[in-house]
């Protein structure tokens, strides 16, 4: 290992984990991944289980993290979805086939991601069902070093993870609680997704409404919702997807949109063939995340020098002023898209 090698932390082996745990270890990087779930994939890794959690997933911990519904396909097509040297090829059939679509399903994500794992050798570097409870910074109030001086070289991070795996007895009850562990690292990058806590509408009365409500965060499939009247919230690419299939076995689907311009010619077409339904794609992929990776790898190799400390909240508070004046949300401060946002925000604006 050499001098400018260091112990680093990657939480989640989702796409974003997956590259930095790869990007790293090129770099000459001591890795270790922790996953909470058994295997790798993040939002792509589909969970059909849904039925013990919250319908509007309130809870502070969810058991379930991926979003992906049974039907899902991928909003953005395989040539900007692979990661740069590791393209997002259709499979020959001798090597397994799978779905050939420019679009795929899900599955071939998982697929994909499951080939970049075992062709890089990344496997070795994960603890699987270990799920990061905390991190915080060694001797963060004793003056030693922690804390946001300019020592950032010196600063030590402690990550305290449960491992999940269930113990049973005779009766194949559950007994006793997960085993706990510290471990103290040179630097954690947090790789954790952002998709897996529903964000709840502020809609007047929605606590008093006792009938079936959920986040689609929890929604799998349609069936459940055969022959009902459904009102669907929001008309992203989620709230269209499960509309049009709602549409195919409810009785009547009422589709919310806060912005009707956002209905595409595609959905405008089903929507008028479909009697019951009342009422673009995504183009950030994978190698958005490993151009992340790699700079963070290089940054703790010392080949990249982060700006200082002074510098860093200037930019910060530049970005907030530029949200605020250009009434961009703040839920939307981290979207990769948010300087295109602004763009599009303060051009109207100055327009009158
Ligand atoms: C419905 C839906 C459709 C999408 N469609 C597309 C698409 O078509 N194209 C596209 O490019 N992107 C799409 N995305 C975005 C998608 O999130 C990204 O493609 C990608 O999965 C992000 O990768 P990630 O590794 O950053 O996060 P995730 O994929 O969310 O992975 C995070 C990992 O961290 C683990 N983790 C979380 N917390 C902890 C913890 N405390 N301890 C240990 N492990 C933890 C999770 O179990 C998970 O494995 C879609 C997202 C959703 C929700």
């Amino acid at each position: 290992m050499n001098s400018a090698s260091k112990h680093v932390c990657v939480i989640g082996a989702g796409p974003s984990g997956l590259v930095t745990a790869r990007e790293l270890r090129k770099e000459g990087h001591n890795v270790v991944v922790l996953e909470q779930k058994h295997d790798v994939g993040g939002q792509w890794l589909y969970d059909p289980n849904v039925e013990d959690e919250d319908p509007l997933g309130k809870g502070l911990f969810l058991k379930v993290h991926s979003s992906v519904y049974a039907s899902l396909r991928t909003a953005s097509p395989r040539e900007i979805m692979g990661f740069t040297d590791f393209p997002f090829i259709v499979k020959k059939e001798e090597e397994g086939g799978g779905d050939s679509r420019r679009y795929p399903s899900h599955t071939e994500v998982l697929a994909y991601l499951r080939d970049f794992c075992e062709w890089f050798g990344l496997r070795v570097l994960i603890r699987f069902n270990t799920r990061v409870e905390y991190v915080g910074m060694l001797n963060y109030n004793d003056g030693s070093g922690g804390g946001c001086g300019d020592g950032f070289e010196n600063l030590k991070w402690i990550v305290r993870s449960v491992l999940e795996e269930k113990k049973f007895d005779d009766d194949r009850r559950v007994v006793g609680l997960p085993a706990s562990s510290e471990e103290v690292f040179d630097a954690v990058v947090v790789a954790s997704g952002h998709y897996a806590q529903p964000r709840l509408p502020d809609i007047k009365g929605m606590d008093e409404w006792k009938r079936k409500q959920m986040h689609s965060h929890i929604y799998r499939i349609p069936q459940p919702f055969k022959n009902e009247v459904v009102v669907v919230v929001g008309n992203s690419q989620s709230g269209q997807d499960i509309s049009m299939e709602l549409s195919k076995v409810a009785k009547e689907v009422y589709l919310s949109a806060k912005d009707p311009s956002n209905v595409t010619e595609g959905l405008s077409k089903v929507l008028a063939k479909s009697n019951n339904l009342h009422l673009h794609p995504m183009l950030i992929g994978f190698p958005f995340f490993e151009s992340q990776a790699k700079w963070i790898a290089q940054l703790l190799a010392g080949k990249n020098h982060l700006p200082s400390v002074e510098q860093m909240m200037r930019s910060i508070q530049e970005l907030y002023e530029l949200r605020d004046s250009s009434h961009i949300p703040k839920h939307h401060t981290h979207l990769v898209c948010f300087e295109v946002m602004i763009v599009k925000n303060i051009i109207p604006l100055q327009n009158g």
